[in-house]
């Protein structure tokens, strides 16, 4: 096993709305050496760092909107999220919970502040993460997955800390999730101190946002709060250790190596399908959501 090393450490970008409730960083695709090809499956990744939205009576929010050929993955640090899609799928997003949300075919959905933690506002802090689908499944019939924090597997790490899997493997442990690509998504949660090691395949591309604390990558490469690590597609090790408690969201998977053609919210294979999306979005076809 040889270590897989540190390719680039990623600051977060300015930040902007998406909607007036998430003030996002947008790390994927937009940040350097962090375009869909690069991190295919991963092709969306905007951070609301912690922020302090005001109480407010009109939960702030992104209303009605499209997506298809893909998943949309959010997880809610702090704060809660009041979800709804065509699909019937919806539901509260609420701390330490994860929605991964299977858009596929096509669905409408509206993401807002959840009604009551609006009412008191407070500190937010979210990720939104967007998986390609392979072609085949692209079409496939939109499904919802509510994974609350209490159904994620936890890797117990000793005076380490811990891992809480989502999605994947860790050691000999499985997250809830099904994914249509092999997929480890986690939040490592370390103390002080604490340390643990990773093992993923070489080809996957792989990363990790650091969402609370400090840490040191491999013993030599310090990344703060807020800061993306991405890894070579070299060498399948390596280990993290923070030093002070720290939360690190960590991502590996397989590239599906098929052409990406995103257009807004739609991402398929060829612009063909692209013309198709809008159309059968502007015929009703994505079904109806008030
Ligand atoms: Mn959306």
């Amino acid at each position: 096993m040889a270590t897989k090393k540190v390719e680039i450490v990623v600051q977060p970008r300015p930040a902007h709305f998406v909607g007036d409730g998430f003030r996002v960083h947008n790390f994927i695709p937009s940040g350097p050496r962090l375009d869909m090809k690069r991190m295919d499956p991963f092709i969306m990744l905007d951070y609301n760092s912690k922020f302090n939205f005001g109480p407010t009576s009109t939960p702030r929010g992104v209303g009605v909107h499209p997506h298809r050929g893909f998943e949309t993955v959010t997880i809610a640090y702090q704060g809660k999220v009041e979800h709804h899609d065509s699909a019937g799928g919806g539901g509260v997003i609420g701390e330490g919970d994860v929605q991964w949300m299977t858009a596929a075919s096509g669905v409408l959905h509206k993401e807002f502040h959840e009604t009551n933690w609006a009412k008191e506002g407070g500190i937010f802090q979210m990720v939104q993460l967007w998986v390609n689908l392979p072609a085949k499944d692209k079409m496939s019939k939109p499904q919802y997955q509510a994974i609350a924090n209490s159904d994620m597997a936890n890797v117990d790490l000793g005076e380490n800390g811990f891992i809480e899997l989502i999605a994947g493997n860790y050691q000999d442990q499985k997250g809830p999730a099904t994914t249509f690509s092999p997929v480890h998504l986690m939040n490592a949660k370390l103390k002080s101190g604490g340390k643990a090691e990773f093992d993923f395949p070489a080809n996957f591309n792989t990363g990790a946002l650091v969402i609370e604390g400090n840490i040191v990558v491999n013993g030599e490469e310090k990344v703060p709060t807020d800061n993306f690590v991405l890894f070579e597609n070299q060498g399948e090790t390596f280990t993290i250790e923070a030093t002070e408690d720290s939360v690190i969201l960590i991502l590996s998977g397989e590239p599906i190596n098929e052409p990406i053609f995103p257009h807004g919210p739609f991402v398929m294979n060829t612009r063909e399908e692209i013309i198709q999306a809008f159309d059968d979005y502007n015929n009703g076809k994505f079904g109806y959501l008030e």
